[in-house]
């Protein structure tokens, strides 16, 4: 027959193996993470002894460039000025449509001016 010292047995087992869980998940993503890093670490040398080209424009990079960091960064940072690479064009683009919109947002802000003062004398004249 279960009593209520069996019901609280079982409680304390509950709460203690989702905490047993808990750690494990915990330990699994801190070697999940440790070994990511070294595997990172690991592509980051073997890409520090050879040339690394931009597959838009063929700019060229490496081995061992005087730059103090990593291949991969030094292309992510080309990519963002690379005329070629598809992200120039988004760029100008997004500059256009930016110009477009602050001057639609001015001319709406001058067509609406006036009615703002004419709605502030009104408020006046009570
Ligand atoms: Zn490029």
């Amino acid at each position: 027959m279960a009593g209520p010292e069996d019901c609280k047995m079982e409680r304390n087992i509950t709460r203690d193996s989702s905490k047993a869980i808990a750690f494990v998940k915990e330990q699994s993503t801190r070697n999940l993470e440790a070994e990511n890093a070294k595997l990172r670490g690991w592509v980051n040398d073997l890409q520090s002894g050879m040339y690394i080209n931009c597959v838009y424009c063929g700019h060229r990079y490496g081995p061992k460039d005087e730059v103090p960091t990593t291949m991969a960064d030094i292309l992510k940072k080309h990519i963002e000025q690379c005329p070629k690479h598809p992200m120039s064009d988004l760029k100008t683009e997004n500059a256009k449509l930016r110009e477009a919109m602050e001057a639609g947002l001015e001319k709406l802000a001058s067509m609406l001016r006036p009615w703002k003062r004419g709605s502030r004398k009104r408020e006046n004249d009570k």
